[in-house]
């Protein structure tokens, strides 16, 4: 027996069951009709890094060690970005070498740099320019790279630009085009026993469009009518890809689709650094400028907004100042970690008692659960439904 993994970054069945219902995507009608489907629990923290290390590895972030996309150098002020050797435990791929099976692996976030394998490896998502440390065998890439004319490992999407700027759906699509060329040059050239590829083009539609993808009342408008166009072009054509994968496989083979987390509206946020300020369990360092210290208080989303007001400079000075480093430690109990990792850092065992004293009554009212590490790493019973 054979297994193909399709990996769709971003997928949910709330924009793929509606579009299958206007008709739009006769494969995934088909697999629905033919397979079966289940929803897949997302990590904690449910982003794309830990997410799919657990898919491959078959382990909570807890224990696959990455929460984030970066980690912050101990004494240091800049994070480092984490690679696939910061993975603390075998991948499928590892195990089924060991059965001297063939593996092929395409696009996988978190596999930079490429190890090497029985059958070959192309490194995804967080994969600097093409080298030689982007695929194994080493020269596969540039193999690939002719063959598609030009290979693309990823599309960097900037919120506060794209969402006004269609090119960039084009350009998702090229990068989605190229990978399929690469799907057929490998399954033509490899025999194997395990396939899995990934496909990042939804999750950058829905972090873009997600509103106007799932919102009836945005056609109204022509802009957001031709951003729904396209759209459902770009899901046909993913669709049309899933369908020419089916087309290739045996009898032999099984095929998965899977995803590693959904998405959907954002309804509400919680500043929670915000917050801890406001009770005194998060103390900043005073000497750091007002302006620093309000910057430290903003979301993202916030800052994006501010830029238009405030010098570049300060926005590129406050960047390389993490938050963590403008905290007064001798004076803080407690801090939310970076917002990609979701959590919050006490700084002893007694604290810690503390603060789930003081912080569970009021973390239901507010609407944001607290577990400790042990509770959701250790516990099967609280996996949160992401999808
Ligand atoms: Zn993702």
């Amino acid at each position: 027996m054979k297994v193909w993994i399709i990996g769709l970054d971003g997928a949910t069945f709330k924009s793929i069951d509606l579009l299958v219902k206007k008709g739009i995507l006769p494969n995934f009608k088909y697999l629905f009709q033919n397979g079966c489907r289940a929803i897949l629990k997302s990590t904690m923290p449910f982003f794309t890094g830990p997410a799919w290390v657990s898919m491959v590895t078959g382990v909570n972030p807890g224990k696959h060690g990455i929460f984030n996309f970066t980690k912050r150098i101990k004494g240091e002020s800049k994070r480092r970005v984490l690679s696939s050797q910061d993975i603390k435990c075998p991948k499928i791929w590892n195990i089924l070498n060991q059965y001297n099976k063939k593996t092929g692996m395409l696009n996988i976030p978190m596999t930079y740099p490429s190890e090497e394998v029985n059958g070959f490896m192309i490194t995804g998502m967080m994969s600097p320019e093409i080298n030689d440390k982007v695929s194994y065998p080493k020269n596969l890439i540039y193999e690939i790279d002719r063959y598609v004319n030009g290979y693309i490992i990823d599309i960097p999407v900037i919120l506060e630009k794209h969402q006004s700027d269609l090119s960039i759906i084009d350009k998702l699509n090229e990068c989605l085009f190229k990978r399929y060329k690469a799907v057929e040059f490998l399954l033509d050239n490899y025999d194997l026993d395990f396939f899995m590829v990934v496909f990042v083009i939804l999750d950058r539609l829905h972090h873009l469009f997600w509103k106007i993808l799932i919102h009836e009342q945005f056609v109204d408008n022509s802009f957001y009518k031709k951003v729904k166009e396209k759209l459902i072009e770009s899901y046909s054509h993913v669709d049309e890809i899933v369908g020419k994968i089916i087309q290739r496989m045996d009898d032999k083979t099984v095929l998965f689709i899977t995803s590693d987390h959904g998405f959907g509206d954002l309804k509400k946020g919680f500043y929670l650094n915000n917050w801890l300020i406001s009770k005194n369990i998060l103390r900043l360092k005073t000497r750091n400028t007002f302006k620093s210290i309000i910057l430290s208080l903003l979301s993202e989303r916030q800052i994006s907004f501010i830029k238009k007001f405030i010098p570049r400079k300060l926005i590129a000075d406050y960047k390389e100042k993490l938050l963590e480093d403008i905290i007064d430690y001798s004076k803080t109990i407690a801090y939310s970690a970076h917002s990609l990792e979701q959590g919050m850092y006490v700084n002893d065992k007694e604290n810690k008692q503390q603060l789930l004293k003081r912080f569970l009554p009021k973390s239901h009212f507010i609407g944001v659960p607290l577990w400790t590490r042990l509770q959701i790493y250790l516990s099967i019973l609280l996996i949160m439904d992401m999808s």
